[in-house]
C-alpha cells in the first residue's frame, strides 16, 4: 500500500492570498503546501482519494491520477470538499462512490444540488454516489477503511484509519473510544496547525502528546499553516526527541507501507 500526499497545509493554503510573510514567499518547495488531501493506493491498483479540496484537480494533474475507485470524506469544510467538482473526468465510466458521516452527505447535497437534479444529457456533473460509512467500515478492492470519529472544535468529524495508517487531519480531540481504534500503526499522520494553540486544530505540542500515547512507528503532520517553514518545523520535531522518527508532512511526499 502507498500514501502520497497531495496537500498538506491548512484551509487558506500557504502561501495565504495577500500574505509576505517569510514562509510564504520561501523558495522551499516544501513551504508549498495546497489543502489537505492524500491518496491511498492498495496493492491491488485501487485508488482512494481523502478529500477533494479547492485545488483537486491540480493535485490530481500533479500526481498523474488516472483512476478513482473511492473518496472517503473526512468533513464537510469548503477546504475538504470543494473540488468534489472537479473529480468529473474519472467518473465517466461509473459512478464514484463519496463516503462520509450522515450529516456531512447532507451538506454536500446541499453544496452541490446541481449534480443530483435531473438535466439534460451532457450537462457536465460529477457522478457521485453519496454513501453513509458503515460503522465496521467500507472495502476497496484490497483497501478496508474505517471511520474513526474526532472532534474539531465541537463539530464531529471523521479521521480514516487503513492497515497499519491513520490519518486525521482537522482534529482538536480524540475521544477514549477512538483511541482504541488506533494501536499498532505504523503511520500516524495527524493535524499540526501551529505551535500556538488553537480552538478547532491540534497545536505541534499537542499532536506529540496524542503520538506519545499511540506510539506509532512513525509520525508525520499534517494541516500546517504557515507560521512555521518547513525547515523550522522539521528542527521542532527533532528536538521534541520523540521515540519514533517524526516529521512534517510536505505536497508530494509518497509513503510504502506494509
Ligand atoms: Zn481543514
Ligand atoms: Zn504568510
Ligand atoms: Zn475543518
Amino acid at each position: 500500500m502507498r500514501l502520497r500526499f497531495l496537500g498538506t497545509g491548512t484551509s487558506h493554503g500557504v502561501p495565504v492570498v495577500g500574505c509576505s510573510c517569510a514562509v510564504c514567499t520561501s523558495t522551499d518547495p516544501r513551504d508549498s503546501r495546497y489543502r489537505c488531501s492524500a491518496i491511498v493506493e492498495g496493492d491491488g491498483g485501487e485508488v482512494v482519494l481523502i478529500d477533494a479540496g479547492p485545488e483537486f484537480r491540480v493535485q490530481a494533474l500533479r500526481a498523474r491520477l488516472s483512476r478513482l475507485d473511492a473518496i472517503l470524506v473526512t468533513h464537510a469544510h469548503a477546504d475538504h470538499i470543494h473540488g468534489l467538482d472537479d473529480v468529473r473526468p474519472l467518473t465517466r465510466g461509473k459512478p464514484l462512490p463519496v463516503y462520509a458521516s450522515a450529516p456531512d452527505i447532507r451538506e454536500i447535497r446541499a453544496r452541490f444540488a446541481y449534480a443530483f437534479m435531473d438535466s439534460q444529457a451532457g450537462g457536465g456533473k460529477p457522478r457521485l454516489e453519496l454513501t453513509e460509512i458503515a460503522p465496521d467500515g467500507v472495502t476497496i478492492g484490497s483497501i478496508k477503511a474505517i471511520a474513526v470519529p474526532l472532534l474539531h472544535g465541537t463539530r464531529r468529524v471523521f479521521g480514516y484509519r487503513i492497515g497499519g495508517l491513520a490519518y486525521l487531519t482537522d482534529c482538536s480531540a480524540i475521544p477514549e473510544s477512538s483511541m482504541e481504534l488506533l494501536g499498532d500503526l505504523d503511520l500516524l499522520v495527524i493535524d499540526a496547525l501551529r505551535l500556538r494553540s488553537h480552538p478547532t486544530h491540534f497545536s505541534v505540542d499537542e499532536a506529540f502528546r496524542i503520538a506519545l500515547r499511540l506510539k506509532p512507528s512513525a509520525l508525520l503532520l499534517t494541516h500546517i499553516c504557515h507560521d512555521l517553514s518547513h525547515a523550522q518545523l522539521e528542527d521542532h520535531c527533532a528536538r521534541a526527541d520523540l521515540p519514533f522518527p517524526t516529521n512534517p508532512a510536505w505536497d508530494g511526499l509518497e509513503i510504502d507501507l506494509p
